[in-house]
């Protein structure tokens, strides 16, 4: 039977080139919308990708088209083998970037060159030690604003992902677009989503028009940007500013029709969709030395158009829906 050699093409002709690796569900951060306040049950240790499978799995998606990789979590750098699966990825021919919440990056910073890693996402949802001591439940906000300012003078691309929840971070829109003035950095405003645990409800969000009314309002010039093919966000930048902001708004307005990415869980399940309830274990007939291509490609062929199927907002607000995906924490966004 002759092969299917686009494994990576869903069935509204959405190309994957972006895959998403999870590299541990464990974190050294508590933040509330992402880790339920009681914790995850963990996945056991043997049950979690070796570096040796991350990079076999990943090469595979690379030989069938992906060209962006991103790390993420929880943590991926409380991985104690962080480094050698930095190292043995950057062997593949597709672009490295990671998404941290900063506390550990400063300890990576070589690994990062070496593995030609530039652009590096970095999770920080208030610019107050109190506030960010309330949604993260630990004392680190000095060492991750530090590192992010340390990465920005080290030449790194950096993206700040600001998580908005109306009524607790929403009167720092200004603050942040501030940081923009001197700072050659990207704010990215991200409306809370719903997953697992995280308390959400839609009374919670703060809109794209509402961050877009609340930036007009303080600042005449607001220029639109070009955004990036596939890209999430909506890019904008104050006149004069060295850096931009931007909007990602999978609840108000979202972006399926552009979809590229797949994700990989830690545990080497793969998700067609952040919001998709369903996955697929690839790690066990990988590990049995199964042909795991006709698994991707039933995969991806299974993927909704919208969100994982809750195209209406309605949908999103039905818990019943929520609670069948994973917590945040343990898919990466
Ligand atoms: S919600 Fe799902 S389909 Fe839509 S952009 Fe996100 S991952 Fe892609």
């Amino acid at each position: 039977m002759k092969k299917d050699s686009d494994i990576l093409t869903d069935s509204f002709g959405r190309k994957h080139q972006y895959l998403r690796i999870s590299l541990t569900d464990r974190c050294n951060l508590r933040c509330t919308y992402c880790m339920p306040e009681e914790g995850i049950q963990l996945a056991p240790r043997s049950s979690i990708m070796s570096y040796g499978e991350i990079y076999s799995i990943a090469r595979l998606f690379v030989k069938h088209g992906v060209t962006k990789i991103r790390l993420t979590g929880g943590e991926p750098l409380v991985r104690k083998d962080a480094g050698i699966i930095l190292e043995k990825l950057a062997l593949l021919p597709a672009e490295l970037t990671i998404t941290t919440n900063g506390i550990l990056a400063d300890k990576h910073i070589d690994t990062f060159r070496t593995c030609r890693i530039k652009k590096i996402n970095v999770s920080l949802d208030s610019l107050c030690p109190e506030k960010f001591l309330q949604i993260t439940r630990r004392h680190s906000f000095n060492k991750v604003y530090g590192n992010i300012l340390s990465l920005i003078k080290e030449g790194f691309n950096v993206k700040i992902n600001v998580v908005l929840v109306r009524g607790f971070n929403d009167n720092e829109i200004i603050d942040f677009v501030k940081l923009t003035k001197e700072l050659p950095v990207c704010v990215r405003f991200i409306e809370f989503m719903p997953f697992d645990g995280n308390r959400w409800n839609l009374d919670k969000i703060v809109s794209f028009e509402q961050i877009l009314k609340q930036v007009n309002a303080r600042y005449p010039e607001v220029i639109r940007l070009a955004d990036a093919a596939n890209d999430t966000s909506e890019n904008y930048q104050i006149k004069g500013h060295r850096g931009s902001f931007a909007v990602i708004s999978s609840v108000t307005r979202p972006f399926c029709g552009g979809c590229n990415r797949i994700r990989l869980t830690a545990n080497g399940h793969l998700k067609n969709c952040l919001f998709s309830s369903t996955e697929t274990d690839l790690l066990t007939p990988f590990r049995e030395g199964k042909d795991i291509e006709p698994i991707i490609r039933n995969t991806v062929l299974a993927k909704k158009k919208i969100r994982g199927g809750m195209e209406e907002i309605k949908q999103l607000k039905d818990p019943a829906l929520h609670s069948k995906n994973r917590s945040m924490t343990s898919i990466g966004g």
